[in-house]
């Protein structure tokens, strides 16, 4: 698996309890979602409401997941768990509404993804708190309305475009993550190393936090434990600069955070196209992957970092791309 994807990955799942920050003053970094989100969580609580709902968006691994728990936890609430992909019949949606109590999160990951008739029942449970569901078949059909608490769903998707019109406009609050300062990264894997019980130089963390991907505390943990075992492994007490450059080189992530499928896009787009433009669809054909998951997960780093540019003619590799493989920039 890649290790630079910011997606959950199984072996990391059990881990996930120890290294997710509880509350809103733990959570690193992305100041102004929090600095937003804590008002309204604090005004909602003086009014002894619901939190109104919340769309978080952003790439993966950047504590979506983690923000929503962090919500309920700073309002004193039950936190519930789904996701788009999970839930394929309007029933099944009903059961889980109809399960909860006054004032909890209710969380949905990848919420781009629930099918269309089972997000059309989201639409009077978010606004009016109420569940319309037809009993019976043919014409003895009838459609009954059961009440709902008022709850606060929490919905995560990589991109808030997405989401139907009907739907991102029911949410109250939009909060879009960002990547991470490495100051705040750099945080983030002291945080995880000491939940891990082990001393790292600050120049090993910077090290971590630099190439990990423009941010993302996920692929940071990740790789703060591969190169705690190769530490490990050569006995030493603290993680070193040394060992943590070799660690990485040995992962295959670059100085600058690429890792092989990184490369493979940029080489291709050089090679096959001179550079560019070039359309997402094009790209994706001649690496062999997914048009979305190249717009998802991997281009918003190379987007960040200046490696490629958007342009209404397709993706175009930037001079910075061709300096970090030694190479000239074609002559058009
Ligand atoms: P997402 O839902 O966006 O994919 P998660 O919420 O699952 O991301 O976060 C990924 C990992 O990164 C989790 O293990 C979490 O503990 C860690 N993490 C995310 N954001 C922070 C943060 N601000 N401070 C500390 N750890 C974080």
């Amino acid at each position: 698996e890649r290790i630079i994807s910011g997606e959950l990955q199984d072996e990391e799942i059990s881990e996930e309890l120890t290294l997710r920050p509880q509350l809103l003053k733990q959570y690193i970094g992305q100041h102004k979602a929090k600095e937003n989100l804590s008002i309204f969580i604090e005004a909602a609580k003086m009014r002894n409401e619901a939190l109104d709902h919340v769309l978080l968006y952003g790439p993966p691994g950047l504590g979506k997941t983690t923000m929503a728990q962090i919500i309920a936890n700073e309002m004193g609430v039950q936190f519930k768990q789904t996701s788009g992909p999970a839930i394929e019949r309007s029933g099944d949606l009903a059961a889980i509404l109809s399960s909860l109590e006054i004032g909890d999160v209710l969380f949905i990951d990848e919420i781009h993804r629930l099918p269309r008739a089972v997000e059309e029942i989201l639409y009077p449970a978010m606004e009016d708190f109420c569940l319309d569901i037809v009993i019976g078949q043919g014409p003895s059909a009838r459609s009954v309305q059961l009440d709902l608490p008022p709850f606060t769903l929490v919905g995560a998707t990589t991109r808030a475009g997405l989401l139907s019109a009907p739907l991102r406009d029911r949410f109250g609050v939009l909060s879009r993550l960002e990547f991470y300062e490495v100051v705040d990264l750099c945080a983030i894997v002291e945080r995880t190393a000491d939940i891990f019980q082990v001393e790292i130089d600050k120049s090993a963390a910077l090290e971590v936090a630099r190439r990990s991907r423009g941010g993302t505390p996920r692929i940071a943990n990740r790789l703060l434990k591969r190169v705690r075992d190769i530490s490990q492994v050569k006995g030493e007490s603290t993680i070193s600069i040394e060992t943590t450059q070799k660690a990485l080189e040995m992962l295959q992530v670059d100085q600058a955070g690429l890792d092989h499928i990184d490369h493979k896009l940029l080489l291709a787009m050089m090679d096959g196209f001179r550079g560019g433009p070039v359309g997402l669809d094009t790209i994706a054909a001649s690496i062999g992957e997914e048009s979305q998951t190249i717009e998802d997960v991997y281009e918003p780093y190379l987007l960040q970092q200046g490696f490629i540019q958007r342009t209404p003619r397709g993706r175009l590799v930037t001079p910075k791309a061709y300096a970090h493989f030694d190479r000239e920039v074609p002559q058009t």
